[in-house]
């Protein structure tokens, strides 16, 4: 990758490319899926999900899910027992796949899907009669924003403006303080392992990000059979600063090795070890937790009581 996508056309591009690779990504196969190297992380991920969900959504809930991918997550919501669901993606393909999962497995709410880049369109204007929700939910999504300022502000205003107050989002995107750590450790501007890398242009040669600039960091993000694109840092204290601004607060960030080691002592979601993931014959690989130590989970509110 030889190029940054700080500037509006190029940001548009960068999308254009996530839009693209996901797009073209197709529905992998039971068996696939289970004779693949990050078998376990995935795993790992849902699981992860399907805590947040369960901590945060509660029967009845309007939802909003963003950058929902195939909808892999609408399972846990029918769970959860909501009683409605709208999905936005930027990619047609994986719109097209949501839509198809959702008509098979009948579940019990009504959904909408839209295909649309919830970084450049205005949700409040977009789902006015639907509004307000009571969760929004940006699986790992929301870094896809970060190429420049203006659509980092346009997804966080997004979110602030389609919740009702003491609404909830909860969200995982890539955790900047690990990959920068991870990047000054490492020689050149690649690390990674058997199942993953993460490859820096050479204009980051010296490893040194200003607080001034903290749009538009990109690497190139590989993961197995999975991922193949450009992404964005999300340096978190500016993420937490535009929450604020943006009438939301943290309530709480937790890298995935904190999350794992949290939640899992509760026996209410111990069922990492039932899933397979953590503690049985077929365990996460080191490769696949290394993975996971990139990524953090995070919970916001939107300021004032319902
Ligand atoms: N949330 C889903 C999940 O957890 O399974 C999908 C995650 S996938 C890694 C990231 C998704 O975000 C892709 O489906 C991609 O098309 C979508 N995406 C990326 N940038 C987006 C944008 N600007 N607006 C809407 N969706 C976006």
């Amino acid at each position: 990758m030889n190029r940054r996508y700080g500037s509006s056309s190029t940001s548009v591009d960068a999308a254009r490319t996530v839009a693209n690779h996901y797009s073209a990504r197709r529905n992998q196969t039971f068996e696939e899926r289970e004779v693949s190297p990050i078998v376990h992380l995935r795993k790992l991920n849902n699981w992860i999900k399907s805590v947040l969900i369960q901590l945060y959504a509660h029967r009845g809930d309007v939802v909003l899910d963003l950058g929902c991918g195939k909808g892999g997550d609408l399972y846990k919501w029918d769970k959860a027992g909501i009683t409605y669901y709208v999905g936005i993606d930027i990619a047609q393909g994986s719109i097209q796949d949501c839509h198809a999962r959702y008509t098979n497995a009948r579940f019990r709410f009504p959904a909408r899907l839209i295909c649309g880049d919830i970084a450049e369109m205005r949700l409040d204007q977009a789902l006015a009669d639907e509004l307000p929700f009571d969760i929004c939910s940006c699986q790992f999504a929301l870094h896809y924003s970060w190429t420049t300022e203006a659509r980092a502000r346009r997804a966080i205003a997004n979110i602030s403006a389609t919740l009702r107050p003491g609404g909830t989002c909860i969200g995982t995107i890539p955790d900047a303080n690990v990959i920068i750590r991870k990047l000054r450790e490492t020689r050149g501007l690649c690390f990674g392992n058997s199942v993953y890398s993460v490859r820096f242009d050479e204009e980051f040669s010296e490893k040194k990000f200003k607080s001034s600039s903290p749009f538009g960091i990109q690497y190139m993000f590989h993961l197995e059979g999975v991922v193949d694109c450009p992404e964005s840092l999300v340096p978190f204290d500016v993420f937490e600063s535009l929450v604020k601004e943006y009438d939301m607060e943290l309530v709480f960030v937790k890298n995935f090795h904190e999350f794992v080691h949290h939640y899992m002592k509760l026996p209410k979601y111990k069922e990492m070890r039932t899933i397979g993931v953590l503690g049985g014959q077929s365990t996460i690989s080191e490769d696949e937790w290394e993975v996971a130590y990139l990524y953090l989970s995070f919970v916001v509110r939107k300021r004032g009581q319902c």
